[in-house]
């Protein structure tokens, strides 16, 4: 594996995503891939880990 690409997070912006819309944020509803669940995540993120199942999701 390349030296670059240990221990290093997506370089995009992302995160855990929430169960739950954040009152007065501005989030995106998507489901995940491999579960079906429903994520709340902010609308500027690429990527996501799903707070049901913690798949990496990608948008
Ligand atoms: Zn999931």
């Amino acid at each position: 594996m390349p030296e670059e690409l240990k221990g290093k997070k997506p370089d995009k912006e992302g995160g855990k995503a929430k169960a739950e819309e954040e009152v007065g944020g501005r989030t995106r509803l998507y489901v995940c891939y491999n579960c079906g669940a429903g994520n709340y995540v902010a609308n500027y993120w690429s990527w996501f880990i799903c707070h049901a199942c913690g798949a990496l999701n990608y948008m």
